[in-house]
């Protein structure tokens, strides 16, 4: 005998409510240097907001992103695209990356940060995401108590630097069920104001600068990951959502040559060249269907990214690039990067945990629901 209909909808966990999604491709052209403009002619054309034309010989080679960028965007009209979805995205649960790739001198720094340390008018994604989450929160109820942290490092070598305490140290990478996949011992500074965060912000910047110039090394080899743990807590319910954000500005992708840069040694090319190197390899091994095993453990950087490459993040990419013709080669690259990118399928969820009322009441729920189905049969 079948049973009569339940009459008990126990709907799953938003936490095991999984969404498929893809990873979102952004192009940014930036405009011409004016030594730029002297000697080289430009290549690129961004032809709508979706696509955008490399000029090869005769040949037009035509790409297509989620969103085109041109030279005349502003770093507010970036945001509006970029930041405030992922931010929005974050304040409901989910987990977000915005990562800037391209070669270097393309305008990375500056989608991320802006000119100076993020006060400018010209701010990049990073303060303006500082600013906007405060203001989400003095917006927001009562009934939610928030808490922000904050982690800066740099992946330089594929060795570990926090730069909210610059202590030499060796970190190591960790996955537990409480943390996710996370660099132990790294430090989290708590804010409670954008202009608390923005001071944290430039500590961060002025750490880097300082270790580049002591270790004589040179940034723009380096990745700069900030990550920002939001959590809100329902005072009624008990329920707690614990979203993450990994703002990243990449190593230049151009490949480092021993040639032209002194006192570099072979090992340390390689080591320089790994991390990126890898994330071309995670990327592909994504995207092609018959490859089964995804090397994310094969560098710092990917492996700290594993959620954000086919994982439980939303995740957009900035592909950034210089019009000129003295980049043609890089651009191309960067330009199929991207490309590929755009095929990566990530699963998202909502990231809760539900308090202990509530999950006595999902099992009391459940025992009364099998009780249930036990006397229909
Ligand atoms: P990267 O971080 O990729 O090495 P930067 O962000 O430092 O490159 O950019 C190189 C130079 O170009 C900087 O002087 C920067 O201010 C300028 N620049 C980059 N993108 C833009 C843009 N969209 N508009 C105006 N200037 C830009």
């Amino acid at each position: 005998q079948t049973p009569k209909t339940d009459p008990f909808t126990i709907a799953a966990p938003a936490s095991e409510v999984s969404l498929a999604t893809r990873v979102r491709v952004v192009c940014r052209v930036r405009p011409l240097t004016e030594t730029e403009a002297l000697r080289e002619t430009r290549l690129i054309e961004a032809v709508d907001d979706k696509t955008v034309c490399l000029q090869e010989k005769e040949t037009p080679n035509v790409f297509t992103y989620d969103s085109v960028f041109d030279e005349h965007a502003t770093q507010e009209d970036i945001y509006a695209s970029v930041g405030q979805k992922t931010l929005a995205d974050l304040f409901k649960g989910f987990n977000g990356t915005i990562l800037a790739y391209g070669q270097t001198g393309a305008g990375k720094s500056h989608t991320m940060m802006g000119p100076g340390d993020g006060n400018d008018l010209d701010r990049g994604i990073i303060p303006r995401v500082a600013e906007n989450i405060f203001t989400h929160i003095l917006q927001s109820s009562d009934e939610v108590e928030y808490t922000v942290g904050l982690s800066m490092m740099e992946v330089y070598k594929e060795h570990i630097f926090d730069l909210l305490d610059p202590q030499p140290k060796d970190f190591l990478i960790h996955e537990d069920k409480l943390n996710g996949i996370h660099v132990r011992g790294l430090s989290q500074a708590f804010v409670s104001s954008s202009s608390e965060m923005a001071s944290v912000l430039k500590q961060g910047c002025k750490n880097r600068r300082t270790a580049s110039t002591n270790m004589n090394t040179d940034s723009s080899r380096s990745h700069a990951i900030l990550q920002i743990i939001l959590t809100q807590k329902d005072v009624t319910s008990g329920e707690i959502r614990r979203s993450s954000l990994f703002l990243v500005d990449l190593a230049g992708s151009e490949k480092v040559d021993r040639s032209g840069a002194t006192g570099i040694t072979l090992e340390e090319t390689k080591k320089i060249n790994l991390s990126l190197s890898v994330l071309g390899l995670v990327i592909n091994s994504l995207t092609d269907p018959k490859v089964n095993h995804v090397p994310y453990r094969d560098s710092k950087l990917t492996r700290i990214l594993q959620e954000s490459l086919g994982g439980n993040s939303r995740t957009t990419l900035i592909i950034n690039i210089s019009p000129a013709s003295g980049s043609y080669y890089e651009t191309l690259s960067t330009l199929r990067f991207g490309s590929r990118a755009k095929k990566i399928r990530n699963s998202v969820h909502i990231n809760t945990e539900l308090s202990v009322d509530q999950l006595k009441g999902r099992i009391s729920l459940l025992e009364k629901r099998n009780k249930y189905l036990e006397e229909q049969l």
